[in-house]
């Protein structure tokens, strides 16, 4: 893929860290992006033994709320916040349902929606998507395509949300049925936000949208589904890295780049 850049956009990537070059002979083997990307060990301190047991968590699971696909924002939000549709409600502080402008009981008003897997160990904490260092690393990111979580001008405003609403344990892969189980509160969710454009960022979010569209996508690597438009309930996917990754693969910076230049064609395209 190509990707020819103006002053502008080099101004940008310089203010992302992100360096403009590109290798005349293939970089050297890179770390392939783990399955969860889980934030790097400088980002979330790893839980020590003599944390304080959390406080006894529910021994058993309710179904998940009917009518989600019919929710309004509060609703799909109360819905999120009492969920114990699967075993990730016993080991949870809090659901993380999603950061974007105007906290309210109405959806943002954004033309971007950041997928990215589950939260980690700080954003099970902080009941937010994306914080620490990969979340420091997105804001960048996002901030070089002028836009920002809270939306403060001059910035516009994103939406950022995981498909899983829970931590997984350890930042351990999630399972297909905590995805199946999860997944619906996403699809709300896109249809109350009514994005423009969605940044699929990681294995997870990608397999989560693109499942029904693209038959083998569990098969593909990720980088392999990159440089094209995807469709998720009619809006446009772009498939990139996680920001986590980007931490320990410096190089994919660049490409990311590129996969952000790509959502801002595929939002101003016709
Ligand atoms: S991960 Fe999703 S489905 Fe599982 S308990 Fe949390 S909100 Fe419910």
């Amino acid at each position: 893929m190509s990707l020819e850049l103006d002053s502008r956009q080099r101004a940008m990537l310089e203010a992302m860290g992100v360096q403009v070059w590109w290798p005349e002979t293939p970089p050297a083997e890179l770390p392939a992006e783990p399955a969860h990307a889980a934030p790097v060990a400088t980002a979330a301190p790893v839980r020590q033994a003599t944390e304080p047991a959390r406080a006894a968590a529910p021994t058993q699971r309710t179904e998940r709320p009917t009518g989600i696909a019919s929710m309004s924002w509060p609703q799909l939000q109360a819905a999120v916040a009492g969920c114990e549709a699967c075993a990730l409600c016993r080991t949870r502080t809090q659901t993380v349902f999603g950061v974007g402008p105007q906290p309210g009981d109405t959806p943002p008003q954004v033309d971007w929606l950041i997928v990215g897997e589950a939260p980690g160990e700080n954003e099970d904490l902080q009941g937010e998507p994306f914080v620490g260092q990969a979340g420091k690393l997105l804001d960048n990111m996002l901030k070089a395509v002028g836009l920002s979580r809270h939306g403060n001008a001059p910035l516009k405003g994103a939406f950022i949300a995981n498909v899983l609403k829970c931590r997984p344990p350890g930042n351990r892969n999630p399972s297909p049925e905590e995805v199946a189980q999860c997944l619906p509160y996403l699809q709300r969710q896109v249809a109350l936000l009514q994005p423009k454009i969605i940044v699929a960022a990681g294995r997870f979010a990608v397999q989560a949208l693109l499942q029904e569209t693209v038959p083998d996508v569990h098969a593909q690597p990720l980088g392999k589904l990159r440089g094209r438009v995807h469709r998720y309930q009619g809006v446009p996917v772009v498939v990139t890295y996680h920001p986590a990754y980007l931490l320990r693969a410096l190089p994919e910076k660049a490409k990311t780049w590129a996969d952000l230049c790509l959502a801002l064609e595929a939002l101003d395209a016709p």
